[in-house]
C-alpha cells in the first residue's frame, strides 16, 4: 500500500487531509514541523529494489546516484541497484 508524509503544523488540516488520503487507500504519516517529518521520513526510507522501508541507521548498504543518497536492505539490493541505477531511482 503506498505511503505518503503529511506535514503541517495545523492540526485540523492534517486530519482533514489524512482522512482524505486513508479513505483512497494510503497508508498515511503524519508531522507537525519540518524536523518531525524528517525524522519520520528517515524512518520509512524506501529500499527501491526490494520495495520493503528501513530505517536510514539500519541500512545494510547505501549509494550515491545524481546527488541523491538510496539505502537499501542489503547488499544484494545494493548490486541490482549499481547495475542499472537509472531504472530504479525513476520509481521514488
Ligand atoms: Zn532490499
Amino acid at each position: 500500500m503506498p505511503r505518503i508524509l503529511v506535514i503541517d503544523d495545523d492540526p485540523k488540516v492534517t486530519s482533514v487531509v489524512r482522512r482524505g488520503l486513508a479513505l483512497e487507500g494510503y497508508t498515511v504519516d503524519v508531522a507537525g514541523s519540518g524536523p518531525d517529518g524528517l525524522s519520520i521520513a528517515r524512518d520509512h526510507t524506501p529500499d527501491l529494489v526490494c520495495g520493503m522501508t528501513l530505517n536510514e541507521k539500519d541500512a545494510a548498504a547505501t549509494a550515491s546516484f545524481e546527488g541523491t543518497e538510496y539505502y537499501f536492505c542489503s547488499q544484494g539490493c545494493h548490486a541490482a541497484f549499481m547495475a542499472d541505477p537509472k531504472q530504479y531511482a525513476g520509481k521514488q
